[in-house]
């Protein structure tokens, strides 16, 4: 069956300590391609025992070969790993399209920022050190700055390779063991990851990889008591099972966990530039998006305005199978089409402005649903508070500043806001008064950059990855102080 996939790996094998083993079940589970329903393949069913042998060769590493390597020797071999990568993005891209029905653009884009995230993280393995403090006299002062051991990655389906990037990429880059848990949706490009790594030269055990269930390797892995730190992304049901497991073990946790992400639209907004991100936003990915942009907050005086032009925009979109790469492909399974139609079949007062076409002739068996623009809800509607993780977005009136900060900070979530407005002052105000992690000013999402710093505040998570603020994340402070007299 996986011949078709044409792989130069075997996924039905676990990662661990740099060798390709079959799973100690010998389970497997099915690879569904979204776009037609079909199994077109098996990736392995890793269990505890795996996860345990994946977090002793990762220790193994740290006391070998990886654990003795300069921070420029580690930096070297993430940014051979990005260009490996570089040399397979097409091959990267077509598996992502199969495995999460990516329109074929997108996931290209996700594997040009695999490659960027290892050239950024490379560059900055020897960067990012500790410092000489001045103190009493006769003393010398001065912070190192460690690996803390053995990290666990826990991802989701949504940007396998973007966030396996800035998750592992950073623990590799100070010099931690990684054992990566990616989610049984979409697997491939992880185990792909993987083997671009070991041709690239990572030493063994450097990265371990064990597919899996998340309740089975998931779960085994965040409460192993061997590992060190735990980088988690996901939704935040997990992510409360993840820091109660991490807790248990007295282990640092990253969480980067769901938004409700709001788009503030003032009268005085260049409305031109700012509707193609108004749409976007909220359809790339079929919506599944933890910084999709669900809630478009407009200024009353032009909300007919935009409602009408995004309404435009909606009719002229086209879903369709990932490989015809059109605007929007299917959602990732059955089960997350079936969540994303119960929040359209209660609309609860409100009403559907205008909907994408799902193209004729798809596969029966694909997971389409056009991306549905809703209007005339309420911000305490559940449209507007919880997280749909699909292609909808609803549109919102307000009158005042005040009451736009009101409904922007009026959810659970506080992952990333974008503020559209020509007045300078209104910027400032409003980049300190939305409390999200990072805040867009008239732009969204600003390109994606692997420099800026990224992560949520209340229900989104805490912590940061990408930008050398994810270094500081994945490393600890040891303080030596001398006294000599
Ligand atoms: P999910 O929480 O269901 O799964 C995420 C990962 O956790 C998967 O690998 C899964 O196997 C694993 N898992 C599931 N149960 C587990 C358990 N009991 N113990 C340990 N691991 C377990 O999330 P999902 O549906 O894959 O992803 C969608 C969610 O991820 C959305 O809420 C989205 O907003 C969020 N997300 C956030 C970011 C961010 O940067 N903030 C980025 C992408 C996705």
């Amino acid at each position: 069956m996986t011949t078709d996939l044409n792989l130069w790996f075997d996924p039905t094998r676990c990662f661990i300590g740099g060798e390709w083993v079959k799973p100690s079940g010998q389970q497997t589970l099915p690879i569904e391609n979204p776009s037609t329903g079909e199994t077109i393949g098996a990736i392995a069913r890793g269990e505890a025992y795996d996860v345990d042998r994946a977090v002793t060769a990762a220790h193994a590493a740290l006391d070998g070969e990886w654990g003795r390597m300069s921070a420029l020797e580690r930096g070297r071999i993430l940014t051979r790993i990005g260009q490996k990568v570089l040399e397979r993005v097409d091959d990267l891209a077509r598996l992502e399209a199969l495995d999460v029905g990516k329109p074929l653009k997108q996931a290209r884009a996700d594997a040009i920022a695999l490659a960027r995230y290892m050239e950024f993280y490379g560059g900055a393995a020897d960067k990012v050190h500790g410092e000489t403090i001045p103190y009493l006299d006769g003393y010398t002062v001065y912070t190192l700055r460690e690996p803390h051991g053995v990290t666990a990655h826990i991802v989701p389906w949504n940007y396998p390779m973007q966030i396996i990037g800035r998750s592992v990429g950073g623990a590799l880059a100070m010099g931690n063991a990684a054992v990566l848990k990616p989610a049984e949706e979409a697997c491939l490009t992880a185990i792909a990851f993987a083997a671009i790594a070991e041709e690239a030269g990572l030493p063994k055990g450097a990265l371990n990889v064990v597919p899996g269930l998340g309740e089975e390797a998931g779960a085994a892995l965040s409460s192993h008591p061997g590992v060190n730190h735990i980088s988690f992304t996901g939704s935040v049901g997990v992510g409360i099972l993840i820091q109660e497991a991490a807790a248990k073990n007295v282990v640092p946790v990253t969480l980067e966990l769901g938004g409700k992400s709001p788009q503030l639209v003032f009268e005085d907004a260049d409305l031109d530039r700012a509707l193609p991100f108004l749409v976007n936003a909220g359809i790339q990915n079929a919506g599944q998006t933890c910084s999709a942009s669900s809630r478009i907050l407009v200024q009353r005086s032009i909300h007919d305005e935009v409602l009408a032009r995004m309404s435009e925009r909606y009719a002229a979109l086209k879903v369709g199978p990932a490989a015809s790469d059109l605007d929007v492909g299917p959602l990732v399974s059955a089960r997350q089409k079936e969540i994303v139609s119960g929040f359209l079949a209660n609309l609860g007062g409100g009403r559907i402005a205008a909907q994408g076409r799902i193209v004729d002739g798809v596969p029966a068996g694909g997971h389409y649903l056009a991306p549905t623009l809703v209007a005339g809800i309420d911000p305490s509607n559940r449209l507007a508070q919880d997280e749909i993780f699909g292609p909808v977005q609803v549109v919102i009136p307000f009158d005042t500043e005040a009451d736009a900060i009101a409904i922007a900070n009026g959810t659970d979530y506080g992952l990333v806001a974008g503020v559209w407005t020509r007045d300078g002052a209104r910027q400032m105000r409003l980049a300190k008064a939305i409390k999200t992690g990072q805040v867009f000013l008239n732009n969204y999402g600003a390109g994606g950059g692997v420099e800026l710093p990224f992560g949520g505040i209340g229900k989104s998570g805490h912590g940061r990855e990408k930008g050398f603020e994810a270094l500081y994340g994945f490393s600890v402070l040891k303080t030596v102080a001398a006294y000599h007299g």
